[in-house]
């Protein structure tokens, strides 16, 4: 495919090739907080753990016995989807400051609710883990006209976005990030990706060493690792084994030592590596890369590849063996396809269509392995996640008419998703790929309460049904940072509950 909105991309490159500024200005790491609601909580420090497999009980807290250890906010009679195996669904969850105290039945719940807690009945209403978007280029926006920090943000808030990583930070836009976490502006979880060649492969260099990887608990602000493009696609064309017509086999911007240098050089210094691989060169280069790096131990760093678009089948069982992290778009361009548009420029000849987004394939064929999900807004896509969510279960899209209905065809319909697993893409998964998966991405006590309320549950809804969902409110860390203007009733006032 390698395709990518070349008008979109434009402004975005720009953005990536921006003159880098003299600032070194350090990470700040706000102060997680100290003060755990229950003593009975403890925090989750296993790391190699899936998280899957670390399931809390919530009728196992024990209830409060002073005033002090009430909740805040409590919400009750809804659907709560908990993205944990047990319960995965429950009916309530209470929050006090930053966190939750406890997931259950109503009446388990209930025991939370002391004389200054704000209590709010969901009438029936789904409240889920807001959404972790595993890349995109969020802030990137805020460098162009009318589009500011707070813009940006508000505009990832009201689809429910509560955390966000931006996968190409260069040292001027870093010096903004870090300013608006200084000013306490950050209004959701913001992991960065320094970057080291950008869309175009130009090689930026080690500026990024000036700043060390930091993922303090609980802190909205995270320098996870860097990001390093192996071929073209938003800026020149992927790197594949076949030919595009008239355009040769794509670009690949490094030879496979430079990319073993630059993944083994990153991980020596604990940051993270997100490699861009569009095409099946530039994923098979990627894999070699992370192998070399891990040499035979397992993916602690949880090195990531990117995208993952045209995957050759030989490469299909190799991500199991060396234990990569696969980022996986939502959003599927079924317009495209269906010939609806055609500002693409290279297109995968119909003989090797098969491995166009093999999503289905590379997860059915490695179980276990982490696979997230990634908007990649706006260079490809919306930042709405029910978009992504509508675009992975059905393979489906909206026209930009915003009407008309494109259908996949016949090859892609094979790769859709459960709603179920792409919701886990969307959560709990796509912060484990961000280090976050202690903290959000699923609603248990003692996690963030980073949550989001829906005008329909999309465990219920038809699959059409899936694009059509509303956020009403999303809340991070306790605090509502968006709250419809026609359902005013379902948000507790920011910062929670009256204190005494
Ligand atoms: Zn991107």
């Amino acid at each position: 495919m390698g395709m990518c909105d070349v008008k979109k991309t434009t402004i975005v490159d720009k953005a990536f090739l921006i003159i880098l500024a003299l600032s070194l200005a350090t990470c700040s790491s706000p102060v997680p907080p100290t003060e755990r609601d229950l003593g009975s909580i403890s925090t989750p420090t296993t790391e190699s753990v899936s998280p899957v497999e670390k399931v809390a009980s919530p009728t196992t807290e024990s209830p409060p016995q002073m005033e002090g250890e009430f909740a805040d906010v409590v919400f009750m009679n809804g659907v709560v989807l908990t993205m944990e195996l047990d319960p995965s669904q429950a009916q309530a969850i209470a929050i006090r400051g930053e966190q939750i105290s406890a997931v259950g039945n109503d009446e388990e719940v209930s025991q939370w609710i002391g004389p200054n807690t704000r209590v709010i009945d969901l009438q029936g209403y789904t409240l889920m883990p807001g959404f972790v978007d595993g890349h995109n280029h969020l802030f990137s926006q805020s460098q162009f006209p009318d589009q500011g920090m707070w813009d940006v943000q508000d505009l990832a808030l009201s689809f429910g976005v509560t955390t966000s990583a931006e996968a190409g930070v260069d040292a001027q836009l870093l010096d903004q990030i870090l300013k608006v976490d200084q000013d306490g502006e950050l209004r959701l979880r913001a992991s960065l990706y320094l970057l080291h060649a950008t869309s175009c492969g130009e090689d930026l260099g080690f500026w990024y060493q000036d700043h060390p990887p930091s993922r303090p608990e609980g802190a909205k602000l995270h320098i996870s690792g860097i990001k390093v493009f192996t071929d073209g696609g938003s800026c020149n064309r992927p790197a594949v084994s076949f030919e595009y017509v008239g355009e040769g086999h794509g670009d690949l911007y490094f030879s496979q030592e430079e990319l073993n240098q630059i993944v083994m050089d990153a991980q020596g210094r604990g940051y993270q590596v997100a490699i861009h691989a569009l095409g099946d060169r530039a994923v098979e280069q990627s894999q070699n890369a992370i192998e070399a790096a891990l040499d035979g131990s397992p993916n602690t760093p949880r090195h990531r590849i990117e995208h993952n678009a045209l995957v050759r089948p030989d490469l299909v069982s190799r991500y199991t063996e060396i234990g990569v992290v696969a980022m996986i778009f939502g959003k599927f361009p079924a317009c495209f396809f269906v010939g609806d548009t055609s500002k693409f420029k290279y297109l995968t000849p119909p003989e090797y269509i098969s491995w166009e987004w093999p999503y289905r394939t590379l997860i059915d064929e490695n179980p276990g392995l982490h696979f997230a999900w990634h908007s990649d807004y706006p260079v490809f896509s919306s930042i709405n996640p029910m978009e992504h969510l509508y675009g992975m279960v059905t393979r489906k899209e909206v026209s930009e008419d915003g009407v008309t209905i494109c259908e996949p065809l016949d090859w892609a319909i094979d790769d859709r998703l459960s709603v179920e697993e792409a919701l886990r893409f969307m959560t709990i998964e796509s912060a484990y790929s961000l280090f976050r998966e202690e903290e959000v991405g699923s609603l248990k006590p003692g996690k963030y309460a980073d949550m989001i309320v829906l005008s329909a549950n999309p465990l219920s809804v038809t699959p059409d049904s899936l694009k059509g969902i509303q956020v009403w409110m999303t809340m991070v860390s306790g605090r509502v940072e968006y709250c419809s203007s026609e359902q005013q009733w379902i948000c507790p006032p920011s910062g929670g509950g009256e204190e005494d």
